[in-house]
């Protein structure tokens, strides 16, 4: 995409034409964004600042000739995931951009696929770099949880319920599809690889109810284990519970490759945990959220992760993606 596009833009008048809106801040914390040094951002008394970063590079976390507009957007979707995963509410950004060169179409269509989404969550752009180099992305981002109580990865308890958002594998799926693994063609797939819902409503909503919560980005097993060992609990799941799609149900019967829901990434849905005396106010409450959810098990005391499927109980490791494995 990049090298068809001819003209290229220089570095300042690149930023003020694809990142300086005509258009006032969403917050009012947002003192000062693009043009100066440093940017300011105020929080509310009261609140605290959460905090995240991502970094997408090509030919690693995208393809190169992926269309900006979905590059754009899933940038900013990843790091959302994280502040919905702890409860908080998304308010600015910082976006560092490296590109082999600066052709304003592909530019162009790349702030659009971010500002689309940024505008529905109402998050400020308020600084960052541009360079050249390699393409690749890296946007943090910075949240605010009222009264400081933020969902964590550490509060799991025994008899807790395990819940996920969504569907699992979905976006699993759509990988294996461009990168020709799997010959099927869903297009519900390919739009939860390219553009994942963040689930920031739920996680706000989720404050009140879950004892801990995580985003699935590496695969439910990896990120459910990284809830039981910093909750040091163990859990069991079961095979019928699991939030699948058509399109992976027929993958599965397929190919046999049950487990791919369970170990691929990308999904960006919600996994957490609710306690026994919190849950029927938290069902009555999410069901009328717009956000589809499951209890796909349960904490219990012996640690690990276990699957129980067709009568049996398998030990699950908790593989995903590791970039130095
Ligand atoms: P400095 O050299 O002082 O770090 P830069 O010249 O790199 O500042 O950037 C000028 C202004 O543009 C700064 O306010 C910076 O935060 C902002 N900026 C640079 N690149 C981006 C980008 N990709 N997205 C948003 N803001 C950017
Ligand atoms: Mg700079």
């Amino acid at each position: 995409m990049i090298s068809s596009d001819r003209r290229s833009l220089g570095e300042f008048e690149l930023i003020r034409r694809c990142f300086v809106r005509d258009r006032p801040p969403w917050h009012v914390g947002t003192r000062l964004g693009i043009g100066d040094d440093c940017a300011l951002f105020a929080l509310e008394p009261g609140e605290v600042l959460a905090v995240t970063a991502d970094t997408l590079v090509a030919g690693v976390h995208f393809f190169s000739d992926v269309d900006p507009a979905d590059l754009g957007y899933k940038s900013l979707a990843v790091n959302l995931s994280d502040l919905a995963a702890c409860g908080a509410e998304p308010r600015a950004v910082t976006l560092c951009l490296t590109v082999p060169e600066a052709g304003p179409d592909w530019l162009d269509r790349f702030a659009a696929g971010l500002f689309e989404l940024a505008d529905r969550h109402h998050v400020d752009l308020i600084g960052g770099d541009t360079t050249r180099g390699p393409l690749s992305v890296t946007i943090q981002a910075f949240g605010a949880v009222p009264g400081g109580n933020a969902l964590r990865r550490s509060g799991a308890r025994c008899g807790d319920r395990i819940f996920v958002t969504g569907t699992v594998g979905s976006a699993g799926l759509g990988l294996r599809m461009l990168d020709g693994r799997c010959t099927s063609a869903d297009g519900e797939a390919l739009l939860r690889l390219l553009r994942p819902e963040p689930r920031v409503d739920f996680g706000l909503l989720l404050r009140r109810y879950a004892s801990s919560c995580v985003d699935v980005s590496d695969g439910l097993a990896a990120d459910l284990g990284h809830v039981l060992t910093a909750s040091a609990v163990g859990a069991a799941i079961d095979w019928d519970e699991l939030p699948l799609s058509p399109a992976v149900v027929d993958y599965i019967s397929t190919t046999g490759d049950w487990s791919m829901p369970l170990h691929a990434g990308d999904d960006y849905e919600l996994c957490f945990t609710v306690p026994e005396a919190r849950l029927a106010a938290f069902t009555g409450e999410a069901r009328a959220h717009s956000t589809p959810f499951r209890a796909i098990g349960r904490i219990e005391e012996p640690r690990g992760l276990r699957l129980r499927r067709d009568g049996r109980t398998i030990d699950l490791q908790p593989d995903g993606f590791d970039h130095f494995a």
